[in-house]
């Protein structure tokens, strides 16, 4: 199963790529977690693209679709995988295709996640995630059940640096310029599907998996 998970920051990619994890045993190929990751261990990677990604810019093409091009090589996503967070631009969307080719692949589906902007705002603004199982919480709508511990697996809970008023007005704004004309990209290959991102979790599950297993005639 290769999948892509398309949708402005905030819809539910993440959480809904992790289901599907441990749905089909594929990895999630996270490049925000990637470059997270690359911060903490200070590498010169995440030293370049923590400037870009504390005020909501993108981070250049050529580091993300590297990146992505070695991860795609490794041996855990042969079997398949779960794009979330990537492709972000058209020159990106280009390169990914190119890399499927190049390796005889094909999506199997383009998922895009649609959740009103006013609601991403303040999803983004309440947002708290644990810093090891990456579960999502919500400040307002459900705070973990210990403060700053997550109910999952014990492990911290923080604010993202990039969830500040400012940065998410950023981010939506370069998604609506840079990432939402992949809508068209991905219609013109007949691989888009709509989603709502509005239901409850498990509707939304149930709502991806009845796209990507359609119910046999
Ligand atoms: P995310 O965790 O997907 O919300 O990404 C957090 C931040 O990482 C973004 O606001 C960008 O600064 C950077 N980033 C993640 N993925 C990409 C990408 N595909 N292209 C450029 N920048 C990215």
């Amino acid at each position: 199963m290769r999948l892509l998970l398309l949708g402005a920051p905030g819809v539910g990619k993440g959480t809904q790529a992790r289901k599907l994890v441990d749905t089909f045993n594929i990895p999630q190929i996270s490049t925000g977690d990637m470059l997270r990751e690359a911060i903490k261990k200070n590498s010169p990677l995440g030293i370049e693209a923590k400037t870009y990604m504390d005020d909501g810019r993108l981070v250049p093409d050529g580091l993300i679709i590297s990146l992505v091009e070695e991860r795609l090589k490794a041996g855990d996503a042969q079997k398949g995988f779960i794009l979330d967070g990537f492709p972000r631009t058209l020159p990106q969307a280009e390169a990914l295709e190119n890399s499927l080719h190049k390796m005889q692949i094909k999506l199997d589906a383009v998922i895009d996640f649609n959740v009103p902007y006013k609601n991403l705002v303040e999803r983004l603004a309440n947002r708290l995630v644990c810093r090891s199982c990456g579960t999502v919480y919500n400040v307002v709508t459900h705070p973990p059940k210990k403060e700053k511990i997550c109910d999952v697996c014990a492990g911290e809970i923080y604010q993202r640096s990039d969830d500040t008023r400012e940065a998410i007005e950023n981010r939506l704004k370069v998604y609506e310029h840079e990432t939402a004309p992949l809508r068209n990209f991905y219609k013109s290959l007949g691989k888009l599907t709509y989603l709502n991102g509005e239901r409850s979790e498990e509707q939304v599950y149930d709502d991806i998996m009845a796209i990507i297993r359609p119910p046999k005639k």
